[in-house]
């Protein structure tokens, strides 16, 4: 049932780039949904499968005014007739964000609490215990996300020696980390500044069969931070669009290129590479950007 919700046929490969000794791909999740971005259905899938066996009637999550993680649940929710709550980090705002608007087009009821309160995640479950609510921790962190990231795997064959991919939670890293093959690389861009405990995050995700596979974070790729957007990154969000018609999301898949293609130069893969980017589409979060500085 759960399947049947996006267009998962249309996941392709785009080749970017096909040096001498080494090659780039780029695996196009963005395309299954305008909404949901691609490593979001595959994190949620198998909670809401959870909650449906378990008769849940309303899902619970958390996450920022510009959170990919909301908008998907929400859509989601929507789709499989169940109600959907967003708990939202901060106050409300004069206007809300076009994901939050989206989010709750698609029938979110959304609860704004001031940061500090928020970062208590355990209090506000608590607060909240005589609903039967059914939480999704945000960014569908936990077992049953990397269940579901793993399946992403299913797209990606035994040729690349190396996937690339960015991490907000490390969700879906621990999930591409589980399914990868012995002699693949997964190369995980950590987009936040300073937070260096992620890898920790990561690997308290990973079954104890994957903890010693190859596998690496590399810190330098934030630009700034979580959702910054300097002029250099958005010159080459508009620089591949022009080359490849490959449309990217300022937090996420812009930054994942942009390493994938520095480390080329950098001489960092061996000779014979083959390279594969996960790009999870993150779109939508391009409207929070002033308009005009994107041309697509
Ligand atoms: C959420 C998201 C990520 C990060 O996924 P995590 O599992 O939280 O690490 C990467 N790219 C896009 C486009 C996303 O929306």
């Amino acid at each position: 049932m759960i399947d049947n919700l996006l267009q998962l046929d249309k996941i392709f490969i785009q080749p970017l780039l096909q040096e001498s000794e080494i090659t780039l791909d780029i695996l196009r999740l963005d395309v299954i949904n305008e909404i949901v971005s691609g490593n979001k259905w595959f994190k949620l899938k198998y909670y809401l499968q959870d909650a449906v066996e378990k008769q849940y009637a309303t899902i619970a999550t958390f996450g920022g005014y510009f959170s990919n993680h909301i908008v998907a649940t929400a859509y989601m929710c929507n789709a499989l007739g169940l109600k959907s709550i967003g708990i939202i980090r901060g106050e409300r705002p004069k206007i809300l964000s076009h994901t939050l608007q989206n989010a709750s087009k698609h029938g979110m009821q959304l609860i704004f609490m001031p940061r500090d309160k928020y970062k208590k995640k355990t209090d506000i479950i608590e607060s909240y215990t005589n609903e039967n609510w059914y939480w999704i921790n945000e960014g569908g962190y936990g077992e049953l996300g990397v269940k579901g990231a793993a399946e992403i795997f299913n797209w990606i064959d035994n040729s690349y020696s190396h996937i690339i991919a960015t991490a907000g939670t490390g969700t879906m890293l621990a999930g591409l980390i589980t399914a990868a093959k012995e002699h693949q690389q997964i190369i995980g861009l950590n987009v936040m500044k300073g937070n260096e405990a992620l890898i920790n995050e990561i690997y308290f995700l990973l079954p104890e069969k994957d903890k010693n596979k190859k596998f690496i974070l590399l810190n330098k790729y934030h630009f700034g931070g979580y959702a910054k957007c300097p002029n250099i990154l958005s010159e080459f969000m508009n620089d591949i669009w022009n080359k490849y018609h490959l449309p990217t999301d300022f937090v996420y898949s812009a930054k994942s290129i942009y390493a994938a293609l520095d480390l080329i130069k950098e001489k960092y893969f061996y000779s014979g590479s083959k390279i594969l980017v996960v790009h999870c589409g993150g779109l939508q979060g391009n409207n929070s950007l002033p308009k005009n500085i994107l041309q697509f």
